[in-house]
């Protein structure tokens, strides 16, 4: 197995976050791509994320369960979070775009931007 150099692994990392919609955290991005590319290491991955963090291209969810978790697709969506197993859906709907307007009176300095979570119990869990 070749080493990949660091545009590489960021890209596989990148890649990874575009084609699943779970929302993972850093330690499962770093086992899943782990299998492929055994001298992936964990700080490796921490600080892509973080690169690709600060440039936009993926965004970091901060405040579910303690660990962070990324997503990979960057257009506005709010978030739907199963209280029951704890999955993190996208929910392409703009709760409310005259938020930032609205809650600039009450705050000490200049929004740039909100995140809305749902909070509930998906299909799968009504099911049960
Ligand atoms: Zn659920
Ligand atoms: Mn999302």
């Amino acid at each position: 197995m070749a080493t990949l150099n660091y545009s590489k692994q960021r890209q596989a990392i990148l890649d990874l976050l575009q084609s699943r919609k779970d929302h993972p955290s850093a330690e499962v991005i770093y086992q899943t791509l782990r299998k492929s590319m055994p001298n992936l290491s964990a700080g490796t991955v921490y600080r892509n994320l973080k690169l690709l963090t600060e440039l936009g291209q993926i965004k970091k969810l901060t405040g579910l369960d303690g660990v962070d978790h990324f997503d990979g697709t960057t257009s506005p969506h709010s978030h739907f979070i199963c209280q029951c197993c704890g999955k993190v859906d996208d929910v392409f709907f703009e709760a409310d775009e005259s938020l930032n307007e609205k809650a600039a009176s009450h705050c000490n300095g200049k929004i740039q931007s909100h995140h809305v979570y749902f909070y509930g119990t998906c299909n799968e869990c009504l099911k049960k």
